[in-house]
């Protein structure tokens, strides 16, 4: 690859002389190319790697047998840019689901983004806004990643930091729901006392917020109260313990 990268960088050179370059142009060119170099040596070598096909069947997640169903390609964003794996499938008849074990060993399951490329994600989705942080990717990284991708990844990372650190579960609760529902009788008294409803005909598309939107996260809150309160079925109970010990 060493001599590869020489030849992408004499071919970026060409003869001109030093004093002629435009450096900044050239340090990003060479950048990219080093880049999409590497990103093909990564692909030719994990899809040759054909070792996740040696077992016949796998162990389902419902308990059966999954079995060896040929390979299947798929397409994810990496800090190296776009990587195309090809990977072993097995399908199980008895749910018709199927798996990946190589995703799940790659930390790829279920995203199109590569742990490094997620980490990232969830970095900048962490500090600024989301578009910000999707521009910021494309500015500093040259990688791809939409504003969606951007919020999806950092509510993602904070699910799992919650159901894993008990204290942040009960703050981002409190926050979410006593804080939330007090905000809410706060506003509908505030709307009242100023007189909203005899003003409401004026309001114009922004009626929308008073009259479906405020009733609709009311309701939300009460069903949240709701879910928590009650008594949890046992295999609910199974599942927080498990997403809390893995
Ligand atoms: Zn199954």
């Amino acid at each position: 690859m060493e001599s590869e990268v020489v030849q992408e960088v004499e071919a970026l050179l060409g003869r001109e002389a030093v004093a002629e370059l435009d450096f900044e142009a050239l340090e990003m060119a060479l950048r990219h190319g080093t880049l999409r170099l590497a990103a093909r040596a990564m692909e030719q070598r994990l899809n040759a790697d054909t070792s996740n096909e040696v077992a016949s069947q796998v162990p389902c997640r419902c308990g059966g047998k999954a079995h060896f169903a040929g390979r299947r390609s798929k397409q994810f964003q990496s800090v190296l840019g776009p990587l195309r794996l090809e990977r072993a499938y097995y399908h199980c008849s008895s749910c018709g689901d199927g798996c990946f074990p190589r995703d799940k060993h790659l930390g790829i399951e279920n995203t199109s983004l590569s742990p490094a490329l997620t980490r990232m994600t969830g970095t900048v989705g962490a500090m600024v806004s989301f578009q910000e942080g999707s521009e910021l990717l494309q500015e500093l990284a040259g990688i791809d990643v939409a504003t969606k991708q951007v919020e999806r990844t950092a509510e993602a990372i904070l699910a799992l930091l919650t159901a894993r650190i008990r204290p942040l579960f009960w703050l981002f609760l409190a926050a979410f729901n006593p804080v939330g529902i007090v905000d809410l009788i706060l506003d509908y008294y505030h709307a009242i006392k100023v007189g909203l409803p005899a003003l409401a005909g004026q309001l114009g598309a922004t009626y929308a917020i008073p009259i479906l939107y405020v009733p609709l996260l009311m309701i939300t809150h009460v069903v949240a109260f709701y879910l928590l309160l009650r008594p949890q079925p046992k295999a609910v109970r199974a599942l927080a313990a498990a997403a809390a010990a893995s």
